[in-house]
């Protein structure tokens, strides 16, 4: 009697014993761990303002904002050959990164004087202009008025519509296609939907990788937060394209490695030509304590799910961005990763490629709730905002991306065991 009691007892214990650690093992990966953010933030929905769509004309000039991405809010004569576009935020306050895009043409071949009217911000981009919307140049004379938020520009304008643009123009349409066309290059094992944004388009992801996808070590690749950030994302396309070549580097880089790969977190801000946030008004890289947004609670479940799944370990973050300049931000040297070290070598090992073109490194604490933080908060694991200057070359942005791929496949490993 007395050992049926206690057998009774000890298989209890057993089951409590297994429930217990499969409870906690369970909410290891789902508990998002919450952190104290010195600047703590509001990223409940706001109302953006919608810009009206048309075609404005006035004395045979016509301005047209009819297509994904276009930014332009009002237009007006000043006199007989000059003429001003209004250029508005979706909501203040905002960050100082005006955004616009329009199309404009003449009855009549005319040189005008176009003034970019800023409201909540002043000038940041230098104008574009293209006539086929792929092939883009810059304008090299303008004057600037930080006083009066003026940039003036002449152009040459006739019956064939002009693209002007803050920056070449990349839409959520050509995200799109262009993570199509990496269907068939090598290592390419996954094209899927993370999620949907807050107007329902696809929230892209793409599996890079060899093989089954299980217990490999994980790279994430983010892209597209901000819509003016097109600098960014040209250095993401460059370094994902110089993963897909096939070779010994990347043979073996692939046997262990994963980079799960999101080009486009805010879809609905890229078409709408927004300067900073997504369709609910909120910027979406302050939202990683919260998952208020549709857009990172589906992504950071997606990833969170999909590790579990394949037990996954999520080793490193790079999310791409533009500034003014070229900077890598990084974590300082208190915090503890599994790759200490890797942040300085690897960003120093890309600059050797590109010298004497100069990135600046900052390390700095846990302040806000980025995607960055998230990735040490979340997984212990090391993290790299990678920001590309507005201005810098595109082929420096684009060999200086080919560096970050190759030092990652060549260095990381030996991180690793
Ligand atoms: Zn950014």
């Amino acid at each position: 009697m007395r050992i049926k009691i206690k057998l009774k007892y000890f298989t209890g214990f057993i089951i409590f014993f297994i429930f217990t650690l499969q409870f906690l093992g369970c909410k290891s990966y789902y508990v998002r761990k919450t952190f104290d953010y010195p600047v703590p933030n509001d990223t409940s929905d706001k109302s953006i303002e919608i810009q009206e769509k048309k075609i404005f004309s006035i004395d045979g000039i016509h301005v047209d904002n009819r297509f994904e991405g276009a930014r332009m809010n009002g237009f007006r004569q000043i006199d007989d050959t000059t003429f001003q576009i209004d250029i508005k935020p979706e909501r203040v306050p905002v960050n100082d990164s005006p955004w616009y895009a329009f199309k404009i043409w003449s009855d009549t071949p005319r040189t005008v004087d176009l003034i970019l009217q800023y409201y909540d911000g002043h000038h940041r981009y230098i104008p574009k202009i293209s006539r086929d919307r792929r092939n883009w140049s810059a304008i090299e004379n303008i004057e600037i008025n930080d006083d009066t938020m003026q940039a003036r520009f002449r152009l040459n304008l006739d019956t064939a519509p002009l693209w002007v643009s803050a920056q070449e123009l990349i839409t959520t349409k050509d995200i799109y296609d262009w993570v199509n066309n990496l269907r068939t290059r090598p290592y390419v094992q996954e094209i899927n939907v993370a999620g949907r944004s807050a107007l329902g388009k696809d929230l892209p992801f793409v599996r890079i990788g060899k093989g089954e996808p299980d217990k490999k070590k994980v790279i994430v690749v983010f892209g597209r937060m901000h819509p003016p950030e097109i600098t960014g994302f040209m250095a993401l396309q460059s370094f994902t394209e110089n993963l897909l070549i096939k070779d010994t580097l990347s043979e073996l880089f692939f046997d262990r490695f994963d980079i799960w790969l999101f080009p486009v977190l805010n879809p609905d801000g890229v078409d709408l030509g927004h300067w900073r946030y997504n369709a609910n008004g909120v910027d979406l890289n302050r939202d990683w304590a919260y998952f208020r947004q549709p857009e990172v609670n589906q992504i950071s479940r997606f990833i969170l799910d999909r590790a579990k799944k394949h037990r996954n370990k999520i080793i490193l973050g790079l999310d791409f961005h533009s500034m003014d300049r070229d900077t890598y931000y990084v974590f300082d040297d208190s915090f503890r990763t599994d790759l200490k070290d890797f942040k300085r070598l690897y960003t120093a090992a890309i600059d050797r490629c590109v010298y004497p073109f100069r990135t600046d490194y900052e390390p700095t604490p846990l302040s806000e709730p980025y995607a960055k933080t998230w990735f040490y908060i979340q997984f212990k694991a090391e993290s790299i905002i990678y920001e590309v200057g507005d201005n810098t070359p595109r082929d420096i942005i684009r060999n200086k991306a080919k560096a970050a791929a190759v030092e990652l496949m060549g260095l990381l490993p030996q991180f690793i065991k």
